[in-house]
């Protein structure tokens, strides 16, 4: 595996809410809280620092969504306030909402795979898992 395709692969297991290391455990262990170690391979997950990055990312992206929309809508429309509330709150809301745990788990999936904070320790030993794995192919194949 490249390191190309590792990160993408990481970030998006965790976007779905499986540990970035196996793509079998559950990352979450309540909405938002990081299970400490995946229940299928054992990997600690504990070491994750998202801290609130995922909620600046969510905030930016549904802005960028829902501020031109609402913008259209008043341009084209003109609607009464009533229901500028009653479309984009819920709108927001549910967008917000749906967005933050993945959003949370493809950054934990990136802190993971880049081995930032406690996770160098893991990175440091997949590397060398495939460092060897790369020197028993190259002699396999010489042979
Ligand atoms: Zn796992």
């Amino acid at each position: 595996m490249s390191n190309s395709e590792a990160l993408p692969r990481a970030m998006w297991r965790g976007f779905i809410g499986r540990c970035p290391a196996c793509g079998e455990g559950r990352l979450f262990r309540k909405f938002l809280k990081v299970t400490d170690q995946c229940t299928a391979c054992g990997e600690a997950l504990h070491h994750q620092r998202a801290d609130d990055f995922p909620a600046y990312l969510v905030i930016v992206l549904a802005g960028h969504v829902i501020v031109p929309m609402v913008l259209a809508v008043e341009t084209a429309y003109a609607p009464p306030y009533w229901f500028h509330m009653l479309l984009w709150l819920p709108l927001t809301l549910g967008m917000t909402l749906g967005l933050l745990q993945p959003t949370k788990g493809s950054i934990v999936g990136l802190q993971w795979e880049l081995g930032m904070h406690g996770f160098q320790a893991a990175r440091q030993a997949r590397l060398q898992g495939a460092e060897a794995a790369d020197g028993v192919a190259v002699t396999a194949s010489s042979a």
